[in-house]
């Protein structure tokens, strides 16, 4: 049988920030138990993971390349970390799967033990694994919330979803997601649960989604497993990123709220207005990160209200395209969290004990935002009868949740969340390695 020392797991996270850290996360917690870990993914990809695997200490692991073919559709910059543009999803799980051969390559090579995927990664790499007879593991980066949401609705027609609170309609939110109803959408999701794995990890905890874990439990054959929260580090900061620390720094504790709306979606132009006024109207101090897409070359100045820049002066703080998130979240000035409600962002919030000013836009994060606001963390920010921001409300909600006497039960419950966060043992990693020890052996066994 093998021994933890020698077990070799490959990893295979899908592309973009919000995919990677909680492969590198779990890569740590791995490795300090002695396992072997190889992360594949393609060499763009890893140049940035590589700058974050050098800054680590704690984190030690082999990089491994996949080659992916040229097609005329995929432009050259299509793999950066900070920001993957989603339009390009199709093109490039294509070209995914169209290397399988230079995958079957590298398992030849490397010969691991055990295989641990993306939910989002295309199907052809976990399946040349089965085919050697290589045990695979599904790692899945959002909320067992949504993924217990989208087996319900695929497998139980019409019966409603057990838990009201968190469904993805209601007046005044979110566009909700919309129920994927297509049969192609269907069999791809219903796919991606089903193929050959007989574990699936999640990143999520069961404080916070105990109900939802139980309920998927229900929902599927697989060996459920919580292994979050998965949260990126705090302790490195780079050269640029030192500034934003700096002004961070100089102001008072309890101060400031963080803006974000993630690496993956941009504002339209009237969002950046709404969301500019709100902060105005709020009268508090800000860090806001703004992005635009990438072909798009936008000014900062054109893209703010007039005069906004100068208005603000030194009570905030507007970074283009990416700041330190976790490192501002777990920072003593920092008071509230404005977020889209990614999921790495949200479980990053409640680490650091931020409460939430919820604007979700869409994909999964309606449903994060009403989750966060059921556990008593958040406070969503409603929208008008057609579904647009307004400014008045924004300032109003950032003001309750970070201030005002009515949103202390939130600030409490975020500060409690935090608290136990950091009591957390690590017994569900224990655990888990003995069940990943256990699938390696069983695997050999049937191997020899
Ligand atoms: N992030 C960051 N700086 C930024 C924007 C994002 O460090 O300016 C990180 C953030 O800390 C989180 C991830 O990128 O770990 C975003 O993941 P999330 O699931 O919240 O949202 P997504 O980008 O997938 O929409």
């Amino acid at each position: 049988t093998r021994e933890r020392g020698t077990i070799k797991v490959l990893m295979l996270p899908w592309l973009g920030h919000g995919h990677v850290s909680p492969f590198l996360e779990l890569a740590k917690k791995l490795t300090s138990r002695k396992f072997v870990i190889y992360l594949c993914s393609t060499p763009i990809n890893l140049s940035s993971i590589k700058k974050r695997v050098t800054e680590n200490d704690s984190l030690s692991l082999e990089l491994v390349e996949l080659h992916l073919p040229t097609l005329p559709e995929l432009p050259p910059h299509h793999q950066t970390t900070n920001g993957l543009p989603l339009h390009l999803h199709p093109t490039l799980k294509q070209a995914f799967d169209m290397s399988s051969s230079s995958f079957s390559n590298i398992l030849q090579t490397l010969r691991p033990d055990l295989v641990i995927y993306d939910i989002l990664y295309p199907r052809a790499a976990p399946t040349v694994a089965s085919s050697y007879n290589i045990p695979v593991v599904q790692l899945i980066p959002t909320a067992a919330a949504l993924i217990s949401y989208g087996l319900h609705v695929f497998q139980k027609h019409g019966v409603e979803f057990p838990f009201a609170a968190i469904q993805p309609r209601g007046p005044r939110r979110a566009p909700p997601r919309e129920a994927p109803v297509d049969d192609d959408t269907k069999e791809r999701f219903l796919g991606g649960i089903r193929q050959s794995c007989k574990m699936i990890l999640l990143n999520t905890f069961r404080e916070l989604e105990g109900k939802y874990i139980d309920y998927l439990s229900t929902l599927t054959d697989k060996k459920i497993v919580p292994v979050g929260p998965l949260v990126q580090d705090t302790n490195i900061v780079e050269q640029n990123d030192s500034q934003i620390m700096q002004w961070l720094g100089t102001k008072d504790e309890f101060s400031t709220v963080f803006v974000s709306f993630g690496s993956e979606y941009f504002l339209s132009k009237e969002e950046m207005e709404e969301v500019a006024h709100g902060l105005e109207l709020s009268k508090l101090n800000f860090i806001w990160v703004v992005r635009f897409p990438f072909v798009e070359k936008i000014e900062l100045q054109e893209a703010l209200p007039k005069g906004f820049l100068d208005r603000l002066g030194n009570r905030g703080l507007v970074v283009e395209d990416w700041a330190p998130q976790a490192q501002i979240l777990a920072h003593s000035s920092t008071s509230g969290f404005v977020s889209h409600c990614g999921w790495n962002s949200i479980l990053e919030s409640l680490k650091f004990g931020v409460p939430i000013i919820a604007i979700p836009m869409k994909y999964d994060q309606p449903m994060n935002g009403r989750l966060v606001e059921d556990v008593g963390v958040a406070v969503e920010v409603k929208r008008d009868e057609n579904g647009k921001l307004n400014r008045e409300e924004i300032a109003q909600v950032i003001r309750k949740v970070v201030g005002e006497k009515d949103g202390e039960d939130v600030r409490i419950k975020a500060r409690e969340f935090s608290e136990g966060m950091r009591m957390k043992g690590e017994e569900e990693i224990d655990g888990l390695v003995e069940e990943l020890v256990q699938l390696c052996n069983e695997a050999k066994l049937l191997k020899n």
